[in-house]
């Protein structure tokens, strides 16, 4: 919590660490909604860093991927699109505003809240923080650097999943973290190697809690649609 102005804001940042530590994470199960109808969010996206359009496409395709499962649909620019919310994505290379970090810890991408159900309309993502995750990460033992083309690509990854995680907290109106899945607080290098759905889940209790605010949708499947 940070007090800024004349108001509190709360400063909910997606946490990286530098050191591959071994940590592991324990999977959500794999529960999940095939919504035939899509919530459809805007994302109004403000870059003021050089980054290619691939890295961008990449960040992009890595918030469709996670959110789709559970019927999230996203408008990336998409003026006068008929959409149910509209956030601003600003991805910057210097890391202004951001939430104080720790010794450990420092933030990829975050959100601001107004209280502790009121997200702002604005997720922050920082290139510099992501470029110094994607570093961390040893290929062969070698840098990522090494092969720019990876390095794009974890570059893309570590800045969508990252977004993936903040948009989590929009739409379950909730600063809260969970121990495993999209909401979990940390994401480690290693991470960037791989896509587990699992790794990027809600788990039952956040799959309630979005359908609770974006309103039950159509499933494809059968059975329970919480996956219970
Ligand atoms: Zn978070």
């Amino acid at each position: 919590m940070v007090k800024k102005g004349s108001s509190w804001r709360w400063a909910i940042a997606l946490g990286l660490v530098a050191a591959l530590s071994g940590a592991g994470l324990v999977a959500a199960a794999p529960d999940v909604l095939r919504a035939a109808l899509g919530y459809r969010v805007a994302i109004d996206l403000v870059v003021t860093s050089q980054l290619s359009p691939r890295v961008l496409a990449l960040l992009k395709s890595e918030v469709d991927r996670i959110w789709a499962p559970y019927g999230i649909a996203f408008a990336w620019n998409g003026a006068g699109e008929d959409v149910e919310e509209r956030r601003r994505l600003a991805i910057a290379d210097s890391e202004t505003d951001r939430p104080q970090a720790s010794a450990a810890h420092t933030a990829l991408a975050w959100i601001w809240f107004e209280s502790l159900t009121r997200p702002g309309h604005e997720i922050q993502a920082s290139v510099d923080a992501a470029r110094r995750l994607v570093g961390a990460v040893k290929l062969g033992g070698r840098s990522p650097k090494a092969f720019p083309g990876i390095e794009e690509t974890l570059l893309g990854r570590a800045l969508g999943r990252s977004v993936a995680h903040e948009v989590g907290h929009f739409l379950l109106a909730s600063p809260h973290h969970s121990d495993a899945g999209l909401m979990r607080v940390l994401f480690l290098p290693d991470d960037l190697l791989r896509f587990d759905e699992d790794d990027y889940a809600l788990n039952p209790a956040e799959q309630r809690s979005l359908t609770t605010r974006t309103g039950p949708r159509p499933t494809s499947g059968s059975g329970d649609p919480l996956g219970n």
